[in-house]
C-alpha cells in the first residue's frame, strides 16, 4: 500500500493529497499548478500559519526572526540553503515577529532567531541562536 501525505500549497494554501512516491517528483499543486516545493522558505502570518502547521503531514520547521536582528539576517541565507536540502521531507517557513508579534507571543518566542519544529500542529523541538545550514539540517533530522 502506498502511503499518502497531505501537503499545504505554499502559493494558494490548498491542501493537496499526494502519494509518498510522488514527493520527490517535484509535485505541482492540484489547484494553482505551482510547485508544492520550490526550495524557498515560506512566509507565514496569522492568516495562513494554522493551516500550514496543522494540515501538513510532514514536519514544519519555522524560523522566528525580525528585520532588526543581525544574527537573524546572517542566518537567513543558511536557512534558505537548508530548505533546498530538507525539502520535501520537511516544510521550511519563516515568521517575521516584528510584523506578526502575536505569533511570537503565542509560541513564547523570547529570543531570536529561534527555530521551532512542528509536527501535526504541535511543537516537538526548539533551538535558539543562529546556525549554519549544515547544523540546521542535522538538528532538524535528529529531532523529526
Ligand atoms: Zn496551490
Amino acid at each position: 500500500m502506498t502511503e499518502s501525505f497531505h501537503l499545504v500549497c505554499p502559493s494558494c494554501n490548498a491542501v493537496n493529497r499526494l502519494a509518498s512516491t510522488k514527493l520527490d517528483e517535484h509535485p505541482l499543486c492540484g489547484k494553482c499548478r505551482q510547485p508544492i516545493f520550490n526550495g524557498h522558505p515560506l512566509e507565514l502570518n496569522s492568516g495562513n500559519i494554522d493551516r500550514h502547521l496543522q494540515r501538513n503531514d510532514i514536519p514544519v520547521l519555522v524560523d522566528f526572526w525580525a528585520p532588526w536582528c543581525g544574527p537573524c539576517k546572517m542566518m537567513a541565507p543558511q536557512f534558505a540553503q537548508a530548505a533546498g536540502s530538507l525539502e520535501p521531507r520537511f516544510r521550511l517557513a519563516k515568521v517575521n515577529t516584528e510584523a506578526e508579534p502575536e505569533l511570537g507571543g503565542q509560541w513564547g518566542i523570547r529570543s531570536i532567531p529561534t527555530l521551532v519544529l512542528f509536527r501535526a500542529g504541535r511543537e516537538v523541538a526548539r533551538q535558539s541562536g543562529a546556525m549554519g545550514a549544515q547544523d540546521i539540517i542535522r538538528w532538524a533530522k535528529s529531532q523529526a
